[in-house]
C-alpha cells in the first residue's frame, strides 16, 4: 500500500474590479483582475484539503501584483467571473491574416486568368 500525496496544487478564481487602476509597474491603466489563490494538500493528485488561500490583485499586462483582503475580493461583482480574458484584446474574427492575405492572392490569380482567357 502507498500514497501518492502533494502539496503546492492552485486553484485560482477570477474577478474583475470595477475600477481600473495605474500600474506602478508598468505605467498602464486598465481593469485589474482579483484573484483568490488557493493552495491545496492533495492525496493522488485529487484536492483534499485547503491549506493556504491568498488574494491578490494583478497587473494583466507586466504582471505586478498586489496582495488585498477577503473583503475586496468579496465586493469586486461576480458578472464577469468566468472572464479569464484579459481587457483589451480584439475579438477573434473568422480569419486570420494569413488568410485572408491568401483569400486575396488567390482572387488576384483568379482575376489574372479570366484576363488571360479572354485576350
Ligand atoms: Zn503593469
Amino acid at each position: 500500500m502507498f500514497f501518492v500525496f502533494g502539496f503546492g496544487k492552485q486553484t485560482i478564481k477570477t474577478r474583475w474590479a470595477d475600477e481600473v487602476r495605474t500600474c506602478p509597474r508598468c505605467g498602464n491603466t486598465k481593469r485589474w483582475p482579483y484573484k483568490k489563490i488557493t493552495y491545496w494538500f492533495t492525496l493522488f493528485f485529487i484536492p483534499i484539503l485547503p491549506y493556504q488561500v491568498k488574494y491578490v490583485t494583478v497587473c494583466p499586462i507586466c504582471g505586478y501584483f498586489e496582495t488585498i483582503d477577503q473583503a475586496a475580493f468579496d465586493a469586486a461583482s461576480e458578472e464577469a467571473d468566468d472572464s479569464d480574458k484579459p481587457v483589451g484584446v480584439p475579438p477573434r474574427t473568422g480569419m486570420t491574416e494569413v488568410q485572408r492575405r491568401f483569400n486575396q492572392e488567390m482572387a488576384t490569380y483568379e482575376n489574372q486568368k479570366k484576363d488571360k482567357t479572354e485576350q
